[in-house]
């Protein structure tokens, strides 16, 4: 088990586009391994690799019934809208309200280079959406519409 160092929202490597991962080997896979276990012990549900310092178009996601790997994810198809509380692990203490599609459906590669899809549907959506926004160097308080830090929540 390999724990990276997640980088945070003043570090400028953030606001950097990630590039396209063209070699799907022993390299990339521990990449992957170091990811889930950093995205487990930060408890979070998603991470792309731009926020421990690795500008590759690489990302999981665990909403709670899996890990799902995705190397040069793309969007192909959303439909709907919610609203909802954000929070990123490059944002510590902070929270957001943002719009996202309700379904949001992915093409991404695996860690051997095979092409699948991904359905997404109202967490899993908003999940894939924030974390794709990440290799393009966007952060989601530049669109949420209510920021808030925890403490305000707490009585
Ligand atoms: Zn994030």
């Amino acid at each position: 088990m390999a724990l990276r160092k997640i980088r945070t929202d003043s570090d400028e490597i953030l606001r950097k586009r990630s590039k396209t991962v063209d070699k799907f080997d022993e390299k990339l896979w521990m990449l992957l391994d170091d990811m889930k276990d950093t995205l487990y012990d930060a408890k979070g549900a998603g991470l792309a690799a731009v926020q421990i310092g690795i500008l590759r178009r690489v990302v999981v996601v665990d909403v709670g019934d899996g890990l799902i790997e995705l190397v040069n994810p793309e969007i192909i198809s959303t439909e709907g809208e919610q609203d909802g509380e954000e929070g990123c692990l490059s944002v510590p203490g902070k929270f957001g309200m943002v719009k996202r599609p309700k379904i949001v459906k992915v093409k991404a590669q695996n860690r051997k280079g095979d092409w699948c899809i991904y359905k997404g549907e109202d967490l899993k959506a908003r999940c894939f959406c924030h974390e794709l926004d990440h290799l393009d160097g966007k952060l989601y308080t530049d669109i949420a519409y209510e920021m808030h830090s925890d403490s305000e929540f707490s009585e």
